[in-house]
């Protein structure tokens, strides 16, 4: 067995259908009185209840999270918590509002309790992000990873088809470059390879209903478990290209990694055989690049960059961008190659 280092991070996991009413008690164990409740616009209604939830732990709702974490936007959030005296935030919903409840804590070190909507598992990282003049940087810091994480699968019952199908991809890509990071371990391959079979398996029975909550379950358990792959270790090349796809060229962050995750994989594939029969295993598919590919093909998501807005001349810049910087992936990185892979993910070639 090779060597590795396995450092844990801090988790608090509280799991299951209803798990949300178990809120004010985490809050409690927090010794926190005020609560600065944060979500999207959209489902601004559940972030009412949930500040209803909390009855007079609740300081307030701030509604305003969208992609990305606009500086402006963490400033504006930073402020009313300030305002409202706040003395921890409740993020619920997905990446976004995780990432907004993080921009507050990287300041105050407020602590957050994420309750998350979708399967993009940044809760379970000390992962943070912001935009400031349309450059999105992003940093570790402890501070920044929630100290208590609520799954309630009940929550992720409205998800959209389009966004379970492209946000599972999304966790599936977390587990599948955990599994050939060089900072790997056995536990997180462990993590890795259970994330991707249990993500993968709920999605044909949401396909067939989409409110199943036993498959919702599943899918959000997987997504725990790849978020924590996040979390632990580098990742390689499919997130650096999803990073600047999603970045330089805004596309949507998780239709993006279900597009370039086939094959980003194939690319990989010579550098990590054993990883990708793991891949390939978990998914119950003969390749990992095709079995990444039919999954996203067979539930609907979109498996062309050109599908998802990405403008031909850029793939030129793309693949630049790519090669920039060095970073561990278990391929070199090769230009030619990598601007091979954009044509292959702009068209939507399944991967041989
Ligand atoms: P998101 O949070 O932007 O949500 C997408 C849309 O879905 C929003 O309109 C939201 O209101 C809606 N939505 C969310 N949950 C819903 C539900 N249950 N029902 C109905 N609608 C719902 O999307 P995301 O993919 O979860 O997150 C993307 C962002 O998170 C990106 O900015 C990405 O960079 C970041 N991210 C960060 C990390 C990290 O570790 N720091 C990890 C993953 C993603």
């Amino acid at each position: 067995m090779k060597s590795f280092l396995y450092q844990a991070l801090p988790m608090r996991v509280v799991f299951g259908a209803g798990a949300l009413a178990q809120l004010p008690r985490e809050v409690e164990a927090l010794g926190a009185r005020r609560a600065l409740v944060l979500s999207t616009p959209e489902p601004e209604a559940s972030a009412r209840r949930v500040a209803a939830l909390l009855g007079e732990r609740a300081a307030g709702v701030f509604p305003q999270a969208v992609m990305h974490v606009p500086i402006e936007t963490a400033r504006a959030a930073r402020a009313e918590a300030l305002r409202v005296g706040a003395d921890c935030a409740i993020a619920v919903g997905g990446g976004s509002t995780t990432g907004l409840g993080k921009a507050i804590a990287l300041e105050s070190a407020l602590p957050i309790v994420a309750v998350p909507t979708t399967y993009a598992g940044s809760e379970m990282t000390p992962i943070y992000g912001l935009t400031e003049a349309g450059v999105k940087k992003t940093g570790r810091d402890p501070k920044v990873l929630p100290r208590s994480v609520i799954y309630d699968p009940e929550l992720t019952r409205t998800l959209p088809w389009r966004l379970t199908v492209t946000s599972g991809m999304n966790a599936i890509a977390h587990a599948a470059e955990g599994l050939y990071a060089h900072d790997g371990s056995p536990i997180i391959a462990l993590m890795a390879e259970e994330g991707i079979r249990a993500t993968a398996a709920a999605m044909p029975r949401l396909g067939a209903d989409p409110l199943d909550l036993e498959a919702r379950g599943e899918a959000l358990y997987g997504a725990w478990l790849c978020g924590a792959v996040l979390g632990a270790v580098a990742m390689g090349l499919h997130h650096k290209l999803c990073h600047t796809l999603g970045g330089t060229f805004n596309l949507p962050h998780a239709e993006v990694h279900g597009v370039v995750l086939p094959h980003a994989l194939a690319y990989n594939a010579p550098g990590a055989p054993d990883a990708m029969s793991r891949v390939a295993r978990a998914l119950g598919a003969p390749s990992a690049a095709r079995g990444a590919y039919d999954l996203a093909q067979r539930h609907g998501a979109p498996v062309s960059l050109k599908a998802i807005g990405m403008p031909v001349d850029g793939l030129d810049r793309a693949a630049d961008l790519a090669v920039q910087n060095a970073y561990p992936n278990p391929r070199p990185l090769e230009r030619a190659a990598i601007r091979d892979l954009l044509q292959r993910a702009y068209d939507g070639a399944r991967p041989d």
